[in-house]
C-alpha cells in the first residue's frame, strides 16, 4: 500500500479550523430552524413530516463531524489546552442542542400507532428501522409524570456506580513481589496478573481477592441495590418478564436468542479444557492453575515494520475480498491513520467513522508487535464495515452493538491465518495462537458466564438472599467453566466484586460473547463455502444498523436462535486447539 502521512489528515472533516469554527454557527442556525418547524411537525401532515426527518439528518451529520473534528484533535494530543477547550465547547453546544431538540423523538415516540404509521410509511425504507426503534420503547413507557419521577430518581440510582467507580479509584493493592513492596491500583492490576513470572500473578490476585472479600460488606451492598433498583425499574414498573429481558430488548435480541447462545457456550466450554491442558503443558505444570490463565507463554522475536504489517494485511484483505482490500487502502492513502505512539497521544486503538461518506479514521499504537498488526487488521475492519454502510443516513450506518464486531473479528481472524500461512517460526506461530484462544476464552466464555452469574444474582438478592449467595453463584459458574481442566482457588468466589460492568451496566457483558461467537461461526461458514461466502458477509456489513440483528442474520440464512449455529464458533476454536497442539508437538521435537 502507498499509503498518506502517519498523521491525520482532517480535510475529509473540515478544511480548516475557520471552516469548523463555522460549521459550530450553522449548527445552532439549523437547531433553530428545526425548533421553529416544531409546530407544523405537530399536525403531523407526512410531507412536513419527512422535510422534518431530512433537516434532522444534516444537522446531525453536521454535529457528528464537528464532535468527530474535536474528537479526534483531543485524541492526538490530548494534553493540548486548545484541544480540550474545542472539545469542551462542543460537547456543550451539542448538549445544549440536542436537549432543544428532544421535543422530536418524545413527540414522536407518544404517537399512537395508527397516527405514526402514514408518517412511517412516508418517510420510507431508508429511515424505517430508526423511527421504528425511537417507538420500541413505547409499551414499556410509563406515564409521563411516571417517567419524570424516574428520570429525576435516576439521578441518586446512579449513585451506586458512580460509588463504586470512586471506591475502585482509591483502592490500593498491596503485595510484596520479588522482594518489592508494590501498591497497585486497581486499573493496574493487570500489568501483574499476565506477568511472565508466577510469583508475581500469585502474589497480585491474592493480594486483591483479600482487598475485596473485606470490600464485600460495602461492595456487596451496592450491588444489591443495583439489583433492587433494576428490579425495580424494569420488571415491576415496566413489566419485563425477567431482568434479562429489559437489556435484550435494548440489543434488540430476542430472549431466545440470548439464551440458545449461552446454552452453546456451555454445551462448548469442553473445547476450553483441552486448551487450558495444553497452556499448562507449555507452562511446565501438571494442570493449570487459575493463578495462571493470563500467563503468556513464550514470546517470539520476530517484529513487524508498519508497511510490512499493511503488506500482510493487505494480501489476507484481497485474498478474501479485493474490495475489502481497496477499501483498506483508501483509509491509508487518504491519510486516516495516526501510527506511532507519542507523548499526549491517547493509548489503545480505534476507528471512528463519524458520519457515512467520510473515510474512518484509525488511532493506533504500532510497535511491531505480532499484536500490533492484528490491532491493524482488527481497526481497519471496523472502517471497511462503516465504509460498506455508507449508503444508510447517520441514524442507522453504525452497527447495532451485538453485530458491532463483526467486520473487525473477521479481519483479525484473515490476517492471523495469512500469518500462519507465511511465518515459518514454530515460535511465532504458537504465540499467534496463543493470543487468539486466551482472546476467546476471556471474550466469549468467561462473558457468557458472567451473565449466568447476573442472571442468578438478580435472582438471589431480588428475593432477599444474603451475600454469600452471591458468592456462591460466581463459585459455580468458575467451577462450570473450568472443570477439571484449572485448579481453582476458594478466594476466586470474590473475583465478580471486581468487575465494573456489573455495577454500571447489568447483563452487558453478553453482548461480547454474542459478538465474537458470532464471528467464529461465520468464519467457519466461510471455509465450508468459500467464495460464495463473501457475498453474504459483504451483504451483513452492508446493512450497518438498518436491519434488526436476527433479522439481518436470519436473512442470510443464519439462525441464531438455533444452539447448532452457535455450535459451528467451537468447531472453529476446536480446529485452532488442534493446531496449536501439533505445533508444541513439534517444537518440544
Ligand atoms: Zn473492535
Amino acid at each position: 500500500m502507498t499509503r498518506g502521512s502517519d498523521r491525520w489528515d482532517y480535510r475529509a472533516l473540515f478544511q480548516d479550523e475557520n471552516e469548523f469554527e463555522a460549521a459550530l454557527q450553522e449548527l445552532s442556525r439549523r437547531a433553530e430552524a428545526l425548533v421553529a418547524r416544531r409546530e407544523e411537525l405537530f399536525k403531523k401532515d407526512p410531507e412536513a413530516f419527512v422535510a422534518f426527518v431530512r433537516e434532522l439528518e444534516a444537522f446531525t451529520e453536521l454535529a457528528h463531524r464537528a464532535r468527530a473534528y474535536a474528537a479526534l484533535r483531543l485524541a492526538e494530543d490530548s494534553e493540548s489546552e486548545a484541544a480540550q477547550a474545542a472539545y469542551a465547547k462542543v460537547s456543550n453546544l451539542l448538549s445544549e442542542l440536542s436537549a432543544k431538540l428532544l421535543f422530536f423523538e418524545t413527540w414522536w415516540k407518544n404517537l399512537p400507532e395508527e397516527e405514526a404509521e402514514p408518517l412511517l410509511k412516508a418517510a420510507g425504507e431508508r429511515y424505517r428501522y430508526w423511527l421504528r426503534e425511537l417507538r420500541a420503547w413505547r409499551p414499556y413507557t410509563l406515564s409521563e409524570e411516571a417517567e419524570r419521577a424516574i428520570r429525576l430518581k435516576n439521578v441518586a440510582a446512579r449513585a451506586h456506580a458512580k460509588t463504586y467507580n470512586v471506591l475502585n479509584t482509591r483502592y490500593r493493592i498491596v503485595f510484596e513481589a520479588r522482594g518489592e513492596r508494590i501498591e497497585a491500583k486497581k486499573s493496574e492490576l493487570g500489568k501483574y496478573t499476565h506477568h511472565p513470572d508466577p510469583a508475581v500473578r500469585r502474589a497480585a490476585y491474592d493480594a486483591a481477592l483479600a482487598l475485596f472479600e473485606e470490600e464485600a460488606i460495602v461492595l456487596g451492598e451496592l450491588y444489591r441495590l443495583v439489583v433492587q433498583d433494576w428490579q425495580n425499574e424494569y420488571v415491576k414498573l415496566r413489566g419485563f418478564a425477567t431482568p434479562i429481558a429489559a437489556r435484550n430488548k435494548m440489543n434488540d435480541l430476542p430472549d431466545p436468542v440470548v439464551e440458545a447462545l449461552l446454552q452453546a457456550v456451555e454445551a462448548g466450554t469442553p473445547v476450553f479444557h483441552e486448551y487450558f491442558q495444553l497452556k499448562a503443558q507449555a507452562l511446565g505444570e501438571k494442570r493449570l492453575s487459575r493463578y495462571d490463565l493470563y500467563a503468556p507463554v513464550a514470546q517470539a522475536e520476530r517484529t513487524f515494520s508498519f508497511e510490512e504489517a499493511l503488506a500482510k494485511v493487505e494480501r489476507a484483505f484481497s485474498a478474501f475480498d479485493p474490495e475489502f482490500a481497496a477499501l483498506a487502502r483508501r483509509v491509508v492513502e487518504e491519510g486516516h491513520v495516526d501510527v506511532y505512539p507519542r507523548k499526549g497521544k491517547r493509548g489503545g486503538a480505534f476507528s471512528y467513522g463519524p458520519v457515512p461518506g467520510v473515510t474512518p479514521y484509525l488511532l493506533l499504537n504500532f510497535q511491531g508487535e505480532a499484536r500490533d498488526v492484528a490491532t491493524l487488521a482488527h481497526e481497519l475492519g471496523h472502517a471497511i464495515h462503516s465504509m460498506l454502510a455508507a449508503e444508510h443516513p447517520v441514524f442507522t450506518f453504525h452497527p447495532p452493538l451485538p453485530l458491532a464486531e463483526m467486520a473487525s473479528t473477521f479481519g483479525e481472524i484473515l490476517l492471523t491465518d495469512a500469518l500462519l500461512a507465511e511465518e515459518e517460526d514454530p515460535a511465532l506461530k504458537a504465540q499467534i495462537l496463543f493470543d487468539e484462544l486466551d482472546g476467546a476464552y476471556a471474550t466469549v466464555v468467561r462473558q457468557a458466564y458472567f451473565a449466568r452469574f447476573e442472571i442468578a444474582a438478580h435472582e438471589k438478592l431480588a428475593q432477599g438472599a444474603p451475600l454469600s449467595a452471591a458468592h456462591e453463584a460466581f463459585f459455580e459458574t468458575l467451577k462450570a467453566q473450568f472443570g477439571d481442566a484449572v485448579e481453582l482457588p476458594e478466594a476466586f468466589r470474590f473475583e465478580w466484586l471486581m468487575v465494573p460492568h456489573f455495577y454500571h451496566t447489568p447483563f452487558y457483558v453478553y453482548a461480547y460473547a454474542f459478538g465474537q461467537l458470532l464471528v467464529y461461526a461465520l468464519y467457519r461458514r466461510y471455509r465450508e463455502e468459500g467464495p460464495a461466502f463473501v457475498p453474504r458477509l459483504k451483504r451483513l456489513l452492508a446493512a450497518g444498523g438498518s436491519v434488526p440483528p436476527t433479522e439481518l442474520l436470519a436473512r442470510e440464512g443464519f439462525n441464531v436462535e438455533d444452539p447448532a449455529f452457535w455450535q459451528q464458533g467451537f468447531l472453529y476454536l476446536s480446529e485452532r486447539v488442534r493446531t496449536l497442539r501439533e505445533l508444541l508437538a513439534f517444537t518440544s521435537d
